[in-house]
């Protein structure tokens, strides 16, 4: 089985499901014990702040570990949120943990704009800059699309954020980035970055959110005080110690330039083929792809048993229509035909050339039947 669905997960390194094991089953502590082998366990969460904010390239600012990007993304938003007419603004590409966010405030009767996307992917920076004034209290657009691959120009965003909503915080969704395309947290000036252990290697349902100033942040979860107060309940050590094991293990520069070229195996195997259209997009990890005349779902499920490949986000795959590809101008057909192909660095050249032949086998006997 070859596996292009890694933008939805990605599967854990054995080293991180050892140490997962160890700080589950041995080390098992709770870090907010007061003996000496709990209070070992803290510190190594610290050590794995530090690492994090060494990856992110960033000197100030907390990292508070979450149960995931869902969590990180809700807790960007919602902890920003400020009572009084505030405006908020969100892209229309937004994962449903910032959209559904988003939607949720404007039945509350706050002012949310939702900012559409062109046909590249990214967002309108132009529309952004019309909404932009001194109410807006936070920004929140993705980095890397999760659909797409689509890379947003974050510095653009925050040009004009400090010209024109310089009390604004501007929160990015990371997790389609991180440990998948070099950036530097100093350089891009983010308040708020999300990311996710399950999209690079590591387990499912553990994440963090990088807070430049926390005195900005709200808590929206009541408990214990875990992390700073800003995310009461145990926190999830084993999860936390296999990610950092997964982030030490990525040379994101190296992987890179491996995913470069599998991106370009990839479309050459699907090349001249009448029918096959994709996006340029930024991030050569994701491929967004269409096949005129045949059903995205069912070349999808005829492939299964030797390719897997997504149908844009898994979270957004059992609904119907696509509101990203639709904000990018795709047509309701264009939509239905599209599937999306995502790699990780650790796959063989060979594997990805015969994912795309087979592709390209299965849409033409699809295509066949259907005539
Ligand atoms: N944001 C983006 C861009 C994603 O791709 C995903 C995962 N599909 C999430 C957020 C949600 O991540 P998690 O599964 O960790 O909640």
């Amino acid at each position: 089985m070859i596996y292009l669905d890694n933008a939805a997960t990605t599967k854990m390194f054995e080293e991180s499901a050892s140490v997962y094991k160890e700080y589950a089953c041995t080390n098992f502590f709770n870090p907010s014990a007061g003996y000496g082998k709990a209070v070992e366990i803290s510190k190594k969460l610290d050590e794995v702040r530090e690492l994090l904010k060494k990856r992110l390239s960033v000197d100030k600012g907390d990292i508070i570990f979450t149960g995931g990007a869902t969590e990180s993304n809700n807790l960007a938003i919602r902890g920003s949120v400020r009572s009084g007419k505030w405006e908020y603004v969100f892209s229309e590409g937004e994962h449903p943990s910032v959209y559904n966010v988003a939607k949720a405030l404007e039945q509350e009767g706050h002012i949310v704009h939702i900012i559409p996307l062109g046909k590249n992917g990214q967002v309108d920076y132009d529309e952004i800059e019309k909404v932009l004034n001194d109410k807006t209290r936070l920004i929140s657009v993705m980095h890397v699309s999760n659909e797409t691959g689509a890379i947003n120009d974050i510095k653009r965003i925050k040009a004009h954020r400090d010209r024109l909503s310089p009390k604004a915080l501007l929160h990015v969704d990371g997790v389609q980035a991180f440990c998948k395309i070099p950036f530097s947290l100093n350089d891009l000036g983010i308040d708020l970055y999300t990311i996710s252990a399950h999209k690079f290697h590591g387990p499912k349902g553990v994440g963090a959110l990088y807070v430049k100033n926390k005195q900005g942040l709200k808590n929206i979860i009541f408990g214990g005080g875990q992390e700073g107060g800003y995310r009461s309940g145990t926190e999830n050590v084993a999860g936390i110690m296999a990610m950092a094991k997964s982030c030490e293990m990525i040379d994101t520069e190296k992987n890179l330039e491996k995913v470069k070229r599998l991106n370009s195996i990839f479309k050459h195997a699907i090349s001249g083929v009448d029918g096959i259209e994709y996006i340029e997009a930024g991030s050569p990890y994701i491929i967004s792809l269409s096949f005129a005349g045949v059903n995205g779902e069912t070349l999808m499920r005829d492939v299964q048993d030797e390719v897997i490949v997504g149908m844009g986000s898994a979270c957004s795959a059992k609904k119907a229509g696509n509101r990203v590809l639709q904000s990018m101008g795709y047509s309701a057909e264009k939509i239905k035909s599209s599937i999306r192909v995502s790699f990780n660095a650790y796959l063989d050249e060979e594997d990805v050339a015969y994912a795309g032949e087979m592709l390209v086998k299965k849409y033409l006997d699809l295509r066949e039947r259907v005539r």
